[in-house]
């Protein structure tokens, strides 16, 4: 699983060695860890067309102290008052002169308006900003990583700038990410903001449903550790080190809901869905077997299951559904029909759910979208296309099974309510798809 080739560029003799030969130059991501919880540097705020907002009481709690002198960790670039093209020459007038002293791992989050459909110079100049966006996390190098985020409210997006200018985003860019109007926007604990609340992980044994249920754990949830009957050993030991509990249940069961609303102590606050299979064959030679069963672990139970657990109350208002889908499901991979359109079809739940369920349960519905991640079911990939997965994107890279989860941790957040129907992927800006 490990990535040697990391490794090796991150020596003198490989670094001159894969610099020589053109060769790709991932950098050594700064993660999150509890000794190092925030970005090492100042945050840069900085302003293109005449902007409304008032940001400046949401930055400063979000981590990274104002830029001075030393080191810069990140830069805020507030585009929302950009609203013709001639305004789009403040991007390139605030960005080019200080894009140099970005740190590496360093972070460049720029803020964009919702595109005015009765203005269309307006839309012009706001999509501009997403071609931007996604061109510069291309190019930008040494680790560091570009989004945008729609938003009219800076309280409602709070959260969301805390995630992206922290190193618990290591491994998201190229994204655009919209944040609604304003719900609740606070956590009684920041340290532990789930405390209290009850998350349910599926296909948490191992992993990235390990990694969840270990950072939503972190985060103060107690945790459900849900996964088949045969993994049943391996759920319990996550349980156990986690202080919570294991379900073993197969989510295809057809009352997979209720027996999960039974096993719960009380109420669900977060409801994760993780488990997924693949059984890859092209289609000309793809038994139905094979296309049915991906079908319905990685989509008809995770439609079964929500319907059960919203419309039976289970699930409680201010709660959180995160989905898991897939770059596969983005962008197609060969191989992988039952797979890409499995993952394709959460995408199409979160979308179509997530404006009702939070008008009727209280609920936010969102999407991880998963690029390479180094886990078992890539480590089973063939060595050459192994490497292709990994290298294929900005950051040259494969993902860890944490980057997925803080994704996540952010999605469930209780202060992530504005946040609703995003598809957010932790791909390294991979070269596939959008
Ligand atoms: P994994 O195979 O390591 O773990 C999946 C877990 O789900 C296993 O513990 C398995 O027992 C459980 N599971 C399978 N079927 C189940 C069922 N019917 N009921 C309950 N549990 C079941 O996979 P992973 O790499 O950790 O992937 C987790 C999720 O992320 C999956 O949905 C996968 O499709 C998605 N994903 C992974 C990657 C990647 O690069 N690893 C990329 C994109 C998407």
């Amino acid at each position: 699983m490990a990535d040697r080739y990391l490794r090796f560029t991150g020596t003198a003799p490989g670094r001159f060695l894969t610099q020589r030969l053109g060769l790709p130059q991932p950098a050594a991501l700064t993660r999150w860890s509890a000794e190092r919880p925030v970005l090492d540097g100042g945050l840069l705020h900085l302003t293109a067309g005449r902007s409304a907002l008032d940001l400046a009481p949401a930055l400063a709690r979000t981590g990274p102290g104002p830029a001075g002198s030393g080191r810069t960790a990140a830069v805020v670039l507030d585009a929302t008052g950009v609203r013709d093209v001639e305004a789009l020459a403040e991007v390139h007038a605030a960005l080019h002169p200080v894009l140099r002293s970005v740190a590496s791992s360093g972070r460049v989050v720029v803020l964009g308006a919702p595109l005015d459909p009765a203005d269309h110079h307006q839309a012009a100049a706001q999509q501009a900003l997403e071609g931007f966006t996604r061109s510069l996390g291309k190019e930008i190098g040494r680790g560091r990583t570009v989004n945008l985020v729609r938003l009219t409210d800076a309280a409602a997006a709070e959260s969301t700038l805390r995630f992206l200018l922290s190193p618990k985003s290591a491994y998201v860019s190229g994204q655009v990410i919209e944040v609604g109007a304003a719900r609740e926007t606070t956590a009684a604990d920041p340290e532990r903001p789930l405390a209290g609340r009850t998350a349910l992980v599926t296909g948490a044994a191992r992993g990235i449903g390990e990694a969840v249920a270990e950072t939503l754990a972190r985060d103060g949830a107690r945790v459900v550790v849900l996964d088949v009957p045969q993994a049943e050993q391996d759920a319990r030991r996550v349980a156990e080190r986690l202080g919570g509990t294991a379900l073993p249940l197969d989510m295809t069961a057809a009352d997979a809901g209720a027996r999960i609303a039974e096993a719960l102590p009380d109420e669900l606050d977060v409801l994760i869905h993780n488990a997924g299979i693949t059984r890859d064959r092209r289609l000309v030679n793809m038994p139905a077997e094979r296309w049915a069963c991906v079908l319905d672990v990685n989509l008809a139970s995770v439609l079964r299951t929500t319907d059960a657990l919203l419309k039976d109350g289970t699930l409680r208002r201010g709660g959180r559904i995160v989905a898991t889908a897939s770059i596969a499901g983005l962008a197609g991979n060969a191989g992988q029909t039952n797979y890409g359109a499995s993952k394709a079809g959460v995408v199409g739940m979160v979308r179509s759910l997530a404006p009702r369920a939070l008008d009727e349960h209280g609920v936010t519905v969102n999407a991880v979208a998963p690029g390479f991640i180094e886990t078992k079911m890539t480590a089973a990939v063939p060595l050459f296309i192994r490497e292709a997965g990994r290298r294929m994107n900005s950051l040259a890279q494969g993902g860890l099974p944490a980057d997925v989860a803080e994704t996540t941790a952010w999605l469930a957040h209780p202060a992530s309510g504005a946040v609703n129907g995003q598809v957010v992927r932790v791909c390294g800006q991979s070269l596939l798809g959008a």
